[in-house]
């Protein structure tokens, strides 16, 4: 084809999405009290429009009834269009912790939570994710609590890396954070209140911040009229302040950033990935940053650096061709029609731009 005054960037890799979730706030938890096959045939069009957005790679980080894992080994065996795709399974948590009877499965103690990951290495999870503290999406469960304690997380941890499983900690509060930081996590999810300690830990350790600024802000944006439960609209509005500051710390320190939207949280939709980057940008990190932790730098996060990320020989063509500079405007990247041709693994998902002669 013909990208002639196009520019080609690797495909973009979203660290922390919920792939089977539309995003529309009246189908919270994935749109539970629909049979699982309608749910099913719903989450093939997210997954198609995700790619098509330019979204290469995801990691999901916890689905009811795993369909996350069972979406996944459709994509690789070619029976859906869709990224590539890491998932989880469900999340772990503590009793009564944030996600659970939804996006996670409860367990206590480190042996409860070791045996918790067997289960979802058991069913195919290709991902681990670990609940280190309260959250925004759970009535009752209040963000800035934390949840396991270290030795709980440390057990779930060796769990994972043993299976060379890549551990995601969704945590918010700053002990948390700090728990699974000890414990060893590759990632922390969300990060609303990050300490000096916190952030000198994650230097140490190399550790990503994969921040969702997406879904909080989403919340706050929308928030009730939108169909957005009261509960979940308090609390992300709360955080929203807090979270933002964490991020400019953490960018300015020089911590390992990950692009993830946390997609499927409430008018956070599959295909609208792309808005992270924006926010990212106005929070800090320049555009060219910002596209090396939607590319390079999540590839390296997922241990797949040899695979996908870059635009290099020996990897796989995973490539997006815009008509828009997007080192000049990130904005871009949001933009459809900018977005002249997407490619995964060598094959054209979609195109506008002329074919050339063969
Ligand atoms: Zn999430």
């Amino acid at each position: 084809m013909d990208a002639t005054g196009c520019y080609i960037i690797p495909g973009l890799i979203d660290c922390h999405v919920h792939l089977t979730s539309s995003g529309n706030p009246r189908e919270l938890n994935g749109g539970r009290g629909q049979p699982l096959p309608q749910r099913a045939w719903k989450a093939a069009g997210y997954a198609k429009a995700t790619l098509e957005a330019g979204i290469t790679t995801v990691r999901d980080l916890g689905a009811a009834e795993r369909l996350n894992v069972e979406m996944a080994s459709a994509i690789a065996n070619g029976l859906i269009p869709g990224p590539r795709m890491f998932a989880a399974g469900l999340g772990v948590t503590m009793t009564g912790g944030h996600g659970h009877g939804f996006v996670a499965t409860e367990a206590d103690g480190p042996d409860g939570v070791r045996r918790a990951v067997r289960e979802q290495l058991r069913a195919g999870a290709t991902a681990i994710k670990l609940f280190a503290s309260g959250g925004v999406m759970t009535p009752g469960v209040d963000p800035r609590s934390p949840s396991f304690t270290e030795d709980e997380l440390r057990a779930g941890v060796e769990e994972a890396h043993k299976a060379f499983r890549v551990v995601a900690a969704h945590a918010q509060a700053t002990d948390g954070i700090k728990n699974a930081l000890r414990a060893g996590v590759d990632s922390v999810e969300h990060g609303i209140w990050l300490d000096d300690e916190a952030i000198q830990l994650m230097l140490d350790q190399g550790t990503y911040l994969v921040a969702t600024l997406t879904a909080p802000f989403q919340i706050q944006n929308n928030g009730l009229e939108a169909g957005i439960p009261q509960f979940v609209v308090d609390k992300g509005t709360r955080v929203l302040e807090d979270h933002e500051a964490s991020f400019r710390a953490a960018v300015a320190a020089g911590v390992n950033i990950a692009m993830g939207t946390d997609q499927g949280t409430p008018v956070n939709r599959p295909g609208e990935n792309a808005q992270e980057l924006v926010r990212m940008v106005q929070l800090g990190l320049s555009p060219a940053t910002a596209l090396m932790a939607s590319t390079a730098w999540a590839a390296d996060l997922l241990k797949v650096s040899n695979e996908v990320g870059r635009v290099e020989p020996g990897l796989a063509a995973d490539l997006v061709i815009l008509d828009r500079d997007p080192l000049a405007s990130i904005e871009a990247l949001t933009d459809q029609s900018a977005i002249r041709t997407v490619i995964q693994a060598g094959a054209v998902v979609r195109s506008s731009l002329p074919r050339t002669e063969e």
